[in-house]
């Protein structure tokens, strides 16, 4: 459906910019391809259509609206066309009781436009201002957070999607990895081929869609924000309780008289308890094992094994492979020995025989007990998705004349910054650069223009007095309902679609929240 110009030099996708329109098309100037558009037909990015020689914005407006039920007519989440002649109540449109989203709303560029959506509200007596677009977002990336022990690849390892680079796995955190994914050097700085291929999949993770990736050197995995992730085909279930020296301590009391030494096998800190402080604080007798790595502290290894999918995120099947032996001087036949990973999900129990060499039985109830509580103390593995926008560009410009006082006002935190309604963490230093999880946005946040970029909403909430002082687009303000009936695009009288949502419950109210309200 969507029509498009071939140019030498640019994907058939991009219609080039021209001085002329032809016949009976129309110009979208909304991305800096400039697509012209014929009667029915969308533009490249399927977000413009021309519909009866109107330039429309293709998906409706998300309006959050905090109580649906006093929604007049319709108690039920879902998608209205206005009609200009329905009376909204004045409860309803002077409250803060809906909240714009950029979803939809349509987009400042070039830049110098004011934003599409500039809408007035009271709060608490308040006079407020939600300045709402959606941002282009050529720089912009994703990271990852993967609850997993399990090793997904090396630290820089490359990470790929559909076999280009899409970017790589970072550092490794308590019980997670981490991936760092897209970003402005995938998406532009590489062949066409890698900037079409890293936006497919920014917006698709981006949108709570499954992506699977491979890692060179490391695992095939499949990502899905809010979802286990799947290891080399395996859905992870279990979030490690917390590191092997930490389960140790975790649950030493428990151990305590039901097993002579407890190894807690892990990838990064080995824990062994009659050396830790937690068996020493209990008098534990020392059980004289030996283990292979290198002794951090008393109790406590590093490098028992390599890294792999097995034991406790190591590459090991057997366990008493990282043992190196047992000091004669010390042990003793008939000691009982658990090995467990750090999950609970792998464990054995042996005991030594008259030569000191451990064999294995059948783990006792009170042993298994313990165990089930390592296991019931690890939470559901999750992948977490975060979005990383720079939005302290021209996109400014869309919220005030004076960008330099929007990035000032939002660090003195007098401008709220809410991506779909869900709260953004804005980085410390220059810029606006927000952070927020996809989860905490309504589904299908994300789109794409094809030069490539992320398009993602954004909105900046104050009060008027502020928003005037720092140099607002005061003539642009409107009331709610003024912008139901005049739609989105600067009162060029597009028909208006909209979507009423209810906004996430974890989500704290974006018209609500202190200092903004001074
Ligand atoms: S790619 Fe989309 S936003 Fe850009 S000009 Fe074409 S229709 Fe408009």
């Amino acid at each position: 459906m969507s029509e498009h110009t071939k140019t030498d030099g640019l994907p058939e996708q991009y219609a080039p910019p021209t001085d002329k329109v032809a016949m009976g098309k129309i110009a979208c100037n909304a991305c800096p391809v400039l697509c012209q558009i014929s009667d029915g037909r969308t533009g490249a990015c399927d977000r413009y259509a021309n519909q009866g020689g109107t330039l429309i914005r293709v998906d409706p407006v998300v309006f959050l609206r905090r109580d649906l039920s006093a929604h007049p007519g319709s108690s039920e989440p879902g998608l209205v066309t206005f009609d200009a002649n329905q009376k909204w109540s004045e409860e309803l449109i002077q409250s803060n009781e809906v909240f714009v989203t950029g979803l939809g709303s349509s987009t400042t560029y070039p830049d110098y436009k004011p934003a599409p959506f500039i809408v007035s509200s009271q709060v608490a007596g308040v006079d407020m201002v939600t300045v709402v677009t959606e941002g282009i977002f050529s720089y912009c990336s994703l990271k990852v957070k993967i609850d997993t022990d399990r090793f997904l690849g090396a630290e820089q390892a490359n990470v790929r999607f559909k076999g280009e680079v899409v970017g790589h796995v970072s550092t490794a955190e308590y019980g997670s990895q981490m991936l760092s994914l897209g970003g402005v050097h995938h998406l532009t700085g590489g062949s066409k081929k890698e900037g079409r291929v890293t936006m497919e999949m920014m917006q698709s993770l981006g949108n709570k869609k499954p992506v699977e990736f491979t890692i060179d050197g490391g695992s095939q995995l499949v990502i899905q924000a809010g979802r286990a992730p799947v290891v080399n085909g395996i859905e992870e279930k279990r979030m490690r309780v917390g590191c092997g020296s930490a389960a140790i301590g975790i649950f030493a009391k428990q151990f305590y008289g039901v097993a002579d030494e407890v190894v807690v096998v892990d990838d990064h800190i080995t824990g062994v308890l009659t050396e830790h402080q937690a068996g020493r604080c209990l008098d534990m007798r020392p059980s004289g094992i030996k283990m292979n790595g290198r002794k951090s502290t008393p109790g406590r290894y590093f490098q028992v094994a390599n890294p792999g999918t097995g034991w406790g995120g190591t590459d090991i099947a057997d366990p008493l492979s990282i043992i190196e032996g047992w000091d004669s001087d010390k042990a003793w036949p008939g000691l009982r020995l658990l090995m467990t990973s750090t999950t609970g999900e792998h464990a054995s129990w042996y005991v030594l025989d008259e030569a000191l060499s451990p064999k294995e039985y059948k783990m006792p109830p009170e042993v298994s007990l313990v165990v089930a509580r390592i296991g019931e103390n690890c939470e559901p593995s999750m992948s977490s998705v975060l979005f990383i926008g720079g939005a302290g560009g021209s996109l400014r410009a869309g919220v005030t004349e004076n960008p330099v006082l929007l990035t000032r006002a939002i660090k003195d935190a007098w401008v709220n910054v809410t991506c779909g309604g869900a709260p953004a963490y804005v980085w410390p230093g220059g810029g606006i650069t927000v952070m927020v999880d996809v989860m905490r946005m309504p589904d299908n946040s994300f789109g794409t223009v094809p030069t490539p970029a992320i398009v993602a909403p954004i909105e900046f909430s104050m009060t008027m007095e502020n928003y005037r002082a720092l140099g607002g687009h005061m003539v642009h303000v409107r009331t709610l309902e003024e912008a139901l009936s005049h739609g989105a695009g600067h009162d060029d009288g597009a028909p208006l679609q909209f979507q009423w949502q209810a906004p996430q419950a974890a989500n704290v109210w974006p018209l609500g929240s202190p200092p903004m309200l001074g």
